[in-house]
């Protein structure tokens, strides 16, 4: 079962609730932005495979973006680098 990393996180509370959970972005700074801070927050090194469920975020800032677009298509870029799924409980 995948869980949001986050030490505490209220997520691991709220089973009947559906909570998207984030990758690590793929962009290597950010990436080792959002590990900085995870770490500092936990205590302790995280995994690079670990995930952040969105109660970490503000909701403005959750780009939800899903593999479906025409590689045709003149507006293809994807500026967000997370990836939302949902998670059923
Ligand atoms: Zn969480």
């Amino acid at each position: 079962m995948v869980r949001c990393c986050v030490i505490n996180c209220l997520s691991h509370n709220e089973k009947n609730k559906k909570i998207s959970l984030f990758t690590l972005p793929k962009n290597p700074n950010i990436r080792k932005e959002w590990i900085n801070v995870l770490s500092e927050v936990n205590g302790k090194d995280i995994l690079s495979t670990s995930r952040v469920c969105e109660l970490h975020f503000n909701p403005w800032d959750i780009s939800r973006t899903y593999s479906c677009w025409s590689s045709t298509s003149s507006k293809t870029t994807l500026e967000s680098t997370e990836t939302a799924e949902t998670k059923e409980v």
